[in-house]
């Protein structure tokens, strides 16, 4: 695992889950990596390439079908950054289906946080 770890420091700041080249940054994680895209169009959240990442937040907001924007991109952030750990520190290839359900599983776990007249729609 410290072999691992260390590969990942050696090869700078590029981004771990895509691997292309690029800086790994908090825009280019969660918005404009390739992997993360996959997961993004999943959950139906498109990115706008132009605009500063609070821009690029209102624009998907407002293409967002459901009221709770914000709660998708926190748990879907999460999990991204959880599968880009495991990625780094264990060596678990990201996988979109595992993904998808950590992603689900993280929604369960919040549900108690969210309005119950919200629920059915989160569930689908
Ligand atoms: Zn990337």
């Amino acid at each position: 695992m410290l072999r691992r770890r260390r590969k990942f420091l050696e090869e700078g700041y590029n981004c771990a889950l895509c691997q292309d080249g690029t800086e790994e940054t908090i825009e280019h994680l969660f918005i404009s990596c390739s992997s993360s895209n996959c997961r993004w169009f999943v959950l139906g959240i498109f990115w706008n390439d132009a605009g500063n990442i609070f821009e690029k937040l209102s624009t998907a907001k407002q293409a967002f079908p459901f009221a709770f924007f914000m709660e998708v991109v926190m748990i879907g952030a999460w999990c991204i950054w959880k599968e880009r750990n495991s990625l780094i520190f264990n060596g678990k290839a990201p996988k979109l289906s595992t993904w998808k359900n950590d992603f689900k599983l993280e929604v369960c776990s919040h549900l108690c946080r969210i309005k119950t007249s919200l629920h059915d729609s989160i569930s689908s």
